[in-house]
């Protein structure tokens, strides 16, 4: 989703006449977009904020100037502090507030600025639609948030506090703006939200439209050739969206459906709201719909009071699951959040060894998907060069990186691919002739 908002700051900076530079040091501004989920990435902020110092520095040296602006999530948590800590940043602001960035970028000039409030207007009212030259230059897959914030309260996560509460962007302007990324060429739209299955957004009758009304409206529109979403909670997955996935051919067979835990004394504990029991459910009427879709999941260890049991819990879920891919972390205790509260925290050293075990079995079940494919045909989006000369790189429905011998010519198309070899990262293969 940062990737996504920092999309749209470039969008709405476009009206003050900045563009975007790969060269950091021609820079008149820096925005760091920055991510407070785990403690690791709060950390890294101050150490890139010294960074970006030296570049202004040495801007200044040369008679041009910088601005330096933090936005994203920890600005919105630590703002204040960041002000303190370090003067040379100038503009704090954070997720609600990329619509008035035109004006704030200009206040900043002249004095410091700090913008963390939940405004009560929807910024997507209010930002600029992306120029057609930048949608070109982003490529052929593009992100599209349909949803924001989240309602659920986890006990381990700050997206409550740092996104606020659920919003959903009305169906009309999520297909409006789905039409004008195809427009510039796009192929391949994953929707986006903290809860993107809980998207239940006002349609043209002035009713609340659930994700899978979104999904069928989306898969007609002309030369929008795939869609995905992310990212899912358990209790959203409602028949209608498991049946979007059986009847839609534009939905591509992958969903990422973090379960966390699979021992339901730590379901509790984390305020997850359902058992180990019912995700296995619902994968399992997921597999009925959609028997080759690939599963893809998130998981949390060593939250306060996780037993050797409930970690074993935890493996016994993933070997039932049997997961494409999966994203796997230590429990990282969050300022604000019931869990940094609770009794019997973890001590790091069986954190560490707990991760080391899960994802050795996740990494296992990764390679053993991938090397499932070999052998098979596969539609390929190619949507890149490859890593070496006279390669082209591209993904595979199950979101699997493909790379093989091939024209450049061929970015751009979606073309049937046999799978020759591959390893846990990633597949080569050839193209399939069309006799
Ligand atoms: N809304 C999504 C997840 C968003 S956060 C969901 O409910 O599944 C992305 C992932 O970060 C989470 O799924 C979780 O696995 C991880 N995460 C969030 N807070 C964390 C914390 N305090 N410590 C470790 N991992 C955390
Ligand atoms: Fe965080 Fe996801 Fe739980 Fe919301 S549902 S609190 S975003 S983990």
């Amino acid at each position: 989703m940062n990737v996504y908002d920092s999309t749209r700051m470039i969008d709405s900076l476009s009206e003050n006449d900045y563009e975007e530079t790969k060269i950091i040091e021609q820079a008149d501004l820096l925005i760091l977009n920055t991510c407070h989920i785990r403690e690791k990435a709060t950390e890294k902020v101050f150490s890139e904020i010294g960074r970006m110092k030296e570049l202004r520095n040495k801007r200044r040296e040369n008679g041009q100037d910088m601005i330096i602006a933090v936005a994203g999530c920890v600005a919105q948590a630590q703002g204040e502090e960041i002000m303190a800590r370090a003067p040379v940043v100038s503009l704090v602001f954070g997720p609600q507030s990329y619509h008035k960035l035109p004006e704030l970028v200009k206040r900043a000039a002249n004095e410091r600025v700090i913008d963390t409030d939940f405004p009560i207007e929807d910024k997507f009212n209010f930002l600029p639609k992306a120029k057609n030259s930048n949608i070109i230059a982003r490529g052929l897959t593009a992100f599209l948030t349909v949803q924001e914030g989240c309602d659920k309260f986890c006990s381990f996560c700050v997206v409550p506090y740092t996104r606020g509460s659920e919003v959903s962007r009305p169906l009309e302007q999520v297909i409006l703006e789905a039409k004008s990324l195809v427009a510039g060429g796009v192929m391949e739209i994953t929707l986006l939200g903290q809860n993107v299955n809980a998207y239940h957004g006002e349609n043209s009758k002035g009713k609340a439209a659930n994700l899978a009304e979104l999904l069928y409206a989306l898969a007609k529109i002309d030369g929008l050739e795939r869609l995905r979403y992310t990212t899912s909670h358990p209790n959203d997955m409602d028949q209608t969206l498991i049946n979007a996935h059986k009847d839609l051919s534009t939905l591509m067979p992958y969903l990422h459906l973090p379960v966390q835990s699979g021992s339901n004394k730590i379901l509790k504990a984390m305020n997850r709201s359902h058992t180990a029991e019912k995700y296995l459910e619902i994968i399992e009427r997921l597999r009925e719909a959609r028997p080759d879709i690939a599963l893809s999941g998130d998981f949390i260890v060593g939250f306060p009071n996780e037993s050797d049991k409930d970690f074993e819990d935890t493996l016994k879920i993933i070997r039932q699951s049997k997961y494409s891919s999966a994203y796997s972390f230590k429990y990282s205790p969050r300022p604000g959040t019931p869990g940094a509260l609770m009794d019997n925290q973890i001590p790091e050293k069986i954190r560490s060894e707990r991760l080391t075990i899960l994802q050795k079995l996740l990494n296992e079940q990764q390679t053993k998907f991938n090397l499932a494919t070999i052998g098979r045909t596969v539609p390929v989006l190619f949507d890149k060069k490859g890593r070496s000369a006279g390669q082209i790189g591209g993904r595979s429905p199950y979101l699997q990186p493909i790379h093989l011998s091939g024209s450049e010519d061929l970015i751009g198309t979606i073309e049937n691919v046999k799978i020759i070899s591959g390893d846990k990262n990633s597949l080569t293969g050839e193209l399939v002739k069309v006799e």
